[in-house]
């Protein structure tokens, strides 16, 4: 079988991200999909995105903006951005995702929210780890599982994020599974 030319999940970090948390994104990653990563910074700025009446930026056309702009090698991108996402419908996102598209965002910006100085680099990783992949996992074609243990639950503030795990259900990692097949990658 000859391997697809898309072959590369690109990380396109934006603003000033600690290159730890960005590293511990593309190896959370690979642990979870199996496929290597490679740190890109697809996108120079997010202004296009801004929103004055809101002062946050509009997810939906970062991902846009993202898909047309992705490399050629690239089968997903993930962008890590600072700013503060919303779409119309939510006062606010962790991230958003084209649902089996190439692109996908998370925002760092909420996800200290009540961590105390202490704590705060294991459970701030932890989180944006946890929403890297469950965004990364709608490109994928995952949908919103039931399982509050799975990292594809919906979390609507950190401490759904916090109390489920890092890892993909029984369920979930099947459908990971077939989708992969299907996009010609895997045994
Ligand atoms: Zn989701
Ligand atoms: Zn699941």
């Amino acid at each position: 079988m000859t391997e697809s030319a898309e072959h590369i999940i690109v990380v396109a970090p934006l603003g000033d991200l600690q290159p730890a948390l960005v590293d511990r994104i593309c190896k959370e990653i690979t642990r979870i999909f199996n496929f290597q990563t490679r740190i890109e910074p697809v996108l120079q700025d997010v202004s296009f995105a801004y929103d004055a009446n809101r002062d946050q930026y509009h997810s939906t056309t970062i991902l846009e903006k993202l898909a047309a702009l992705s490399p050629p090698d690239s089968l997903k991108v993930l962008a890590v951005v600072q700013v503060d996402l919303f779409i119309p419908i939510l006062t606010h996102v962790y991230g958003e995702a084209q649902l089996g598209g190439k692109s996908s965002v998370i925002s760092i910006s909420r996800l200290s929210e009540g961590i105390s100085k202490m704590g705060i680099d294991e459970t701030f990783g932890d989180r944006v780890a946890k929403e890297a992949i469950h965004e990364l996992g709608h490109t994928f074609n995952l949908r919103h599982c039931k399982d509050a243990n799975c990292i594809m639950h919906y979390c609507r503030n950190e401490h759904d994020v916090d109390r489920k795990s890092d890892q993909l259900c029984r369920y979930c990692r099947i459908m990971l599974g077939d989708e992969v097949k299907r996009l010609g990658h895997g045994a």
